[in-house]
């Protein structure tokens, strides 16, 4: 069987436990087994991990206090099992993060990206938005994505995490969009990290309303990005009741389990 944790120290893991049980159904997967984790005795059960939103500095806080804070990094970058990061997920799997209090917040990292937390400010803290996912297929259904006090992926950082793109992955690979992260420097910017999903259409028209932003800005925020079994969301799919990406992301855990599997054979 197949063991899925999700961190279960602060926020919104309820709803994920839930989503992956409900996706797991949908897909025929009976013997996967998810668990809440809160030690690195049930850390290490885990063949995949999915990190809620919630906040990113008390849970890093938590997170040190259990003795977890390692144990996470090398289930990431030592294991390199799948790892899910949702809004305050997706800060801790940042190699940088930018509004952190000095010496106040501890990532895990794994994404050579960096985050700006709290990207679209206190005047649109919330908002909900269609969302086009090619990773979901072709002529899928746009996702309701819901961004709380939500961060974006601001800049793709010189490769630094040690985390590569999967031999595995390589044919599957989506087409990023044409244009780089904001800010990110071209030439030096990790190649392995996929840029999943822009925050464009009229879930940026949502994002930006009332704020002043250039044209530039409203149609390039980077929401979702992937490098190697590392992924991360900007939104929490786990508040939406619709679970293509939960979904989709357990058979990435399914193909990450099966390499493993060859790789030790
Ligand atoms: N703003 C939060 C943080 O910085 C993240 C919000 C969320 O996870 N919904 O940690």
């Amino acid at each position: 069987p197949v063991t899925v944790g999700v961190l279960a120290l602060q926020g919104a893991f309820i709803e994920h436990v839930k989503l992956l049980k409900t996706a797991a159904e949908q897909e025929g997967f009976t013997d996967w087994d998810f668990i809440e984790v809160r030690t690195p005795q049930e850390l290490e059960k885990c063949d995949g991990l999915v990190l809620p939103g919630g906040e990113s500095t008390t849970m890093s806080l938590v997170a040190a206090r259990s003795n977890l804070l390692e144990p996470l990094r090398e289930f990431v970058k030592v294991h390199r099992k799948p790892t899910w990061g949702t809004c305050a997920g997706l800060i801790l799997l940042a190699e940088s993060a930018n509004k952190t209090k000095k010496g106040g917040q501890e990532l895990i990292g794994g994404l050579d990206v960096r985050v700006n937390r709290n990207h679209f400010g206190r005047q649109t803290e919330s908002f909900q938005g269609p969302l086009e996912l090619p990773f979901l297929g072709e002529g899928a259904a746009p996702f309701p994505a819901v961004f709380i006090r939500a961060p974006i992926v601001e800049c793709i950082l010189p490769p630094q995490s040690g985390i590569q793109e999967e031999e595995a992955q390589r044919e599957d690979t989506i087409t990023a969009p044409s244009r780089p992260a904001r800010n990110s420097v071209a030439e030096s910017a990790n190649k392995d990290v996929e840029v999943m999903a822009t925050l464009t259409g009229s879930a940026a028209r949502h994002a930006t309303q009332g704020r002043d932003v250039s044209p530039d800005q409203e149609l390039g925020d980077v929401v979702a990005v992937r490098q190697g079994n590392v992924f991360g969301t900007s939104f929490h799919p786990e508040l939406t009741g619709d679970s293509r990406i939960h979904a989709w992301w357990l058979h990435q855990v399914q193909d990450a389990v099966k390499r493993r599997q060859k790789r030790s054979s």
